[in-house]
């Protein structure tokens, strides 16, 4: 079987690394020029408790990749406090590790020389034919060094629902990542999207900066498998609609794919048995990003989807963080 991995982010050099050790030779990568300072495209080093498993089952030691140590503990969200399970990693040392210097090939891929085309590209979904409801935000990422020591926090955005998030990139909570998400064809220029979360820290210095966009559509189970080519991760839809956490999605997805490798339809239904419910989740955060109130059931998804990235917010603090959150939108940027 010829097999042409699309894409060498999470998924696409996990699949290529599982490929390797199930002894299938016949896989090429494929990958566009990144002009990024990190080697990478995307950002987003955050994971939950899930990460280590897939880390181990690709050989690897996960605690290598381990920029500090899971909190387990509290992250601010608008004055109330989530438990938490999600760390930072070292996302383009994991990469560079899954590829082990695999020749990454940067032309198009010329489907017809293959027996199988995985559509590895996250939001680009280059290779599979384009989503019906496809849904994406506009994000926006800094890296800096702070004087102040800082701990993972999260605030709505003002003015336009999205969410602005402070992640701490080192033990010691100095060297942090700041960013935010939103609605897609927005004018609002990125630093005063970014401003909140900017003023409540310490800048000494600025690392580097990004933007991208990122699939909040959640999956559309009949469009994951088109003839030869199967979307996975991002591609696929599967990154947490109300969170924007993909990168442990990408990984779920990616060793689905290599276990169902000779069985589209067994591949499509275990990402349905693992990833249907956010579906409804996706439904939800469409109607907040159109400026409407969710209803206790859509609020019921948005809590599942945050516990599915690994943040728990009590029941209790749900009403108060909606009001926050509604107020927030509100208030102009
Ligand atoms: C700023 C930002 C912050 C984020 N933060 C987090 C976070 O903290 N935690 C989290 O879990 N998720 C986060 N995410 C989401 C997460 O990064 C993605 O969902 C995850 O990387 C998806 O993995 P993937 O392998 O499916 O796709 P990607 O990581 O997007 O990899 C796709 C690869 O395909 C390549 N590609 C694109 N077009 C083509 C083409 N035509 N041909 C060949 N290759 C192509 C790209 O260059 C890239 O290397 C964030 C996203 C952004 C944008």
């Amino acid at each position: 079987m010829k097999i042409a991995v699309a894409g060498s982010g999470l998924a696409g050099s996990y699949i290529h690394r599982l490929l390797k050790m199930r002894g299938e030779h016949n896989v090429d990568l494929y990958d566009v020029k990144h002009k990024i300072a990190c080697g990478i495209h995307p950002c987003g080093y955050g994971v939950d408790e899930h990460f280590d498993r897939f880390i181990i089952r690709a050989g690897l030691d996960p605690l290598a990749y381990r920029l500090h140590n899971p909190p387990y503990l509290l992250a601010q969200l608008e004055g109330a406090v989530a438990r938490t399970t999600v760390f930072m990693i070292d996302k383009p040392r994991l990469i560079r590790d899954l590829l082990q210097g695999a020749d990454v090939r940067l032309n198009p891929i010329d489907v017809e020389g293959y027996d199988l085309v995985v559509d590895a590209t996250g939001q680009a979904r280059a290779y599979a034919p384009p989503l019906a409801q496809d849904l994406k935000a506009r994000v926006i990422q800094w890296r800096v060094r702070v004087s102040v020591p800082t701990t993972t926090s999260f605030l709505p955005t003002r003015g336009l629902p999205g969410y602005m998030w402070v992640m701490p990139l080192n033990q010691d909570g100095t060297d942090v990542h700041v960013g935010a998400g939103c609605e897609l064809g927005n004018r609002t220029p990125a630093r005063e999207l970014v401003r909140p979360a900017f003023s409540s820290l310490n800048i000494t210095s600025v690392t580097c900066a990004c933007g991208a966009f990122i699939r909040l559509s959640g999956p559309d189970f009949s469009n994951i498998v088109c003839g030869k080519i199967w979307a996975v991760g991002e591609a696929a839809g599967l990154v947490g609609p109300a969170s924007g956490a993909g990168n442990v999605f990408a990984l779920q997805s990616a060793l689905e794919l290599v276990e169902n490798l000779f069985d589209p339809a067994g591949y499509v239904a275990a990402l349905r048995r693992r990833f249907a419910p956010l579906i409804p989740e996706a439904k939800a955060v469409r109607k907040v990003l159109a400026g409407g109130l969710p209803n206790l059931s859509e609020l019921y998804h948005i809590h599942r989807g945050w516990q599915r990235a690994g943040v728990v917010v009590a029941w209790r603090d749900l009403p108060k963080l909606a009001i926050a959150m509604r107020r927030a939108y509100a208030t102009a940027a």
